[in-house]
């Protein structure tokens, strides 16, 4: 394997720091808890979907495009995160917004990463839940190609096998961090959503042959499809690294049993998470992702399901979007 064969633009703030959280590791039964700061990768907010726009910017413009073109929910931290990728390489960007959770509240449309989108000068269209989003990329790929210009659509959550070569770098990155610090991780935790992220760390992990766990707590999809799409872009991505025969399906696991309602609704069990992220650790995790894998990893922890374990659990971003709950949230902050 060797990522340096694949065009890549440089924007990320990387090595994103490997950081001891010993305070709300003590409190959920797991006293050896890291955190992977991967909200610190420094593009408008960072996140993790700046990994994976670097390999896709780098295809885009190798590809001579100049607009970029995506999806994804009201509050997707995705867009907000294309949208600065687009600006920051002179390209203009498309965006169509789904109406995925119901949510007619002000905040949730009007503020978070939709504000950011809009101060990023992202060109934004709304359809409602439920819309077919691949036809709506490939129709506004083709309006882009009708007045002149050159699209280049990036799926949802940027997770395709291109993208995932952003999470087999955070693979080897983190990898290499534990090494020089003398730490054994003995499981990797993140929340999973598209795919791309669990996907290339996985593929990652399986190539360097570092035997590490990966559990990916799910926000959507329940856990045979959710481990099915993992698996998939698993192997395409050890695929595009020319060593497919890597990846086994044993090692792509997923606990769907925190979605709650459903994808981008919020309940107690998450603010709860927030809050005792926030107050034990300054850390700021997202109402729709990071806040539901907390949730997850406080409750496994409770029931002793990392006993003994160093646990990194991979913070993927997202704050931004609080901004959107306001209203969710305003009775629950005592
Ligand atoms: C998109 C996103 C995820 C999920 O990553 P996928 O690669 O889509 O599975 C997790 N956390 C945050 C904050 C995100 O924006």
């Amino acid at each position: 394997m060797h990522l340096a064969r694949f065009p890549r633009a440089r924007f990320a703030h990387l090595p994103t720091p490997l950081e001891a959280a010993p305070r709300l590791g003590a409190e959920i039964g797991v006293p050896r808890l890291f955190i992977k700061r991967d909200d610190c990768t420094g593009l408008a907010g960072g996140g993790n979907k700046t990994r994976k726009l670097e390999f896709l910017l780098g295809d885009a413009l190798a590809k001579g495009a100049d607009t970029l073109v995506t999806q994804g929910a009201v509050q997707s931290n995705h867009v907000r995160q294309t949208a600065a990728a687009a600006a920051r390489h002179g390209m203009a960007c498309e965006i169509i917004l789904e109406e995925r959770t119901g949510s007619k509240a002000v905040d949730y449309n009007g503020s978070g990463n939709v504000l950011l989108d809009r101060l990023l000068g992202a060109s934004i269209r709304n359809v409602p839940g439920g819309t077919d989003m691949n036809a709506e990329l490939a129709k506004t790929a083709e309006e882009v190609r009708a007045r002149g210009g050159k699209p280049y659509v990036i799926p949802g959550g940027g997770s395709n096998a291109i993208g995932a070569l952003g999470y087999v770098d955070c693979a080897i990155e983190l990898v290499r961090q534990a090494d020089e610090q003398g730490l054994v991780i003995d499981r990797i935790v993140t929340a999973t959503g598209s795919a791309g992220t669990h996907a290339g760390l996985v593929a990652g992990l399986a190539l360097i042959g570092a035997n590490i766990p990966v559990l990916g707590i799910g926000v959507r999809a329940p856990k045979e499809t959710q481990e099915a799409n993992v698996h998939k872009l698993a192997l395409e991505t050890a695929a595009l690294l020319g060593h497919e025969d890597r990846v086994t399906r044993e090692m792509t696991l997923a606990n769907c049993d925190y979605v709650g309602a459903g994808y981008g609704l919020i309940d107690e069990g998450v603010i709860d998470a927030l809050k005792l992220a926030a107050r034990t650790e300054g850390l700021l995790f997202d109402p729709v992702y990071t806040g539901k894998a907390v949730k997850g990893l406080i409750a496994l922890g409770r029931e002793g399901a990392f006993k003994n374990e160093t646990v990194v659990f991979l913070h993927t971003g997202g704050a931004q979007g609080l901004f959107g709950y306001h209203g969710e949230m305003e009775g629950s902050l005592r």
